[in-house]
């Protein structure tokens, strides 16, 4: 399985960065998680979209989706048939949101005409080929959906956006790689009490990975800017207990 980072960037873009977007090959099958604002640009330094299987979403912030609507210019102004649709995988309760999007940006068939939407039902896995994917709800701002993704016998977890929760530590477990968020630079840039929170710091996302008995932790979605994010690696080192990468844009990460 491959993962390759085409944008890491919070919802305050990184400079020169893509906000969130990760493909992911494996077992014969290619998948772009999250699809935010520049990831259209940098899929296609490598690949048309009709190379993808599908684009899964983990939620509606704009930071994991908003260039949906990019995507579209790269196809023709007509309905195509199925065939020529490309999958986009949406997340529970999210299809009329998205309609409202495409009224936004110009009409309602902006986005049904060229894509073959879905929504997952937040439990279930669904497949791609011999590629599996599970989804597992995180504790967000808005509902979202972390992902395991299942390959040639190699795992790999996306947490997507979250806070510490419950359900982080299953996402984790056993992962080959688990590719964890790590939004905060301390605890006072989340909700504050008695709001739930919505993020993790590294030292959090390095716990995670501890607790999960992660293999390889890959920290994502955190702000830098001119350095090397050397204190978020150094911090998440302490809570995994082992080394711990920091998702470099357009690099490629072999499980
Ligand atoms: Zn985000
Ligand atoms: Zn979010």
């Amino acid at each position: 399985m491959r993962l390759t980072v085409l944008g890491r960037s919070p919802a305050r873009p990184n400079p020169g960065e893509a906000c969130a977007g990760y493909l992911i090959e494996g077992g014969g099958s290619r998948l772009l998680f999250d699809i935010g604002p520049g990831v259209v640009a940098q899929l296609l330094r490598r690949h048309h979209p009709d190379e993808l299987d599908a684009v899964i979403i983990s939620h509606m912030h704009a930071d994991h989706m908003l260039d949906l609507v990019t995507l579209r210019y790269v196809y023709p102004w007509r309905r195509l048939s199925a065939d020529e649709r490309l999958r986009v995988v949406l997340p529970p309760g999210s299809a009329d949101q998205l309609l409202d999007l495409a009224k936004g940006v110009g009409g309602a068939k902006h986005f049904e005409d060229a894509f073959q939407l879905s929504e997952h039902d937040g439990i279930s896995p669904f497949r791609f080929g011999s590629l599996t994917v599970t989804p597992r709800e995180t504790q967000h701002y808005i509902p979202c959906w972390g992902f395991r993704v299942e390959a040639d016998g190699r795992r790999l977890a996306y947490t997507a956006d979250t806070a510490p929760c419950n359900g982080l530590t299953d996402l984790a477990d056993d992962a080959d790689l688990l590719l964890s968020e790590a939004t905060l630079r301390s605890l006072d840039e989340d909700a504050q009490p008695p709001e739930p929170r919505g993020h993790l710091t590294p030292a959090e996302a390095g716990a995670v990975a501890q607790d999960g008995r992660a293999r390889r932790l890959v920290l994502t979605h955190l702000p830098v800017n001119g350095d090397d994010a050397t204190w978020a690696r150094t911090d998440a080192a302490a809570t995994f207990g082992s080394e711990v990468e920091i998702a470099e844009p357009s690099k490629a990460y072999e499980i």
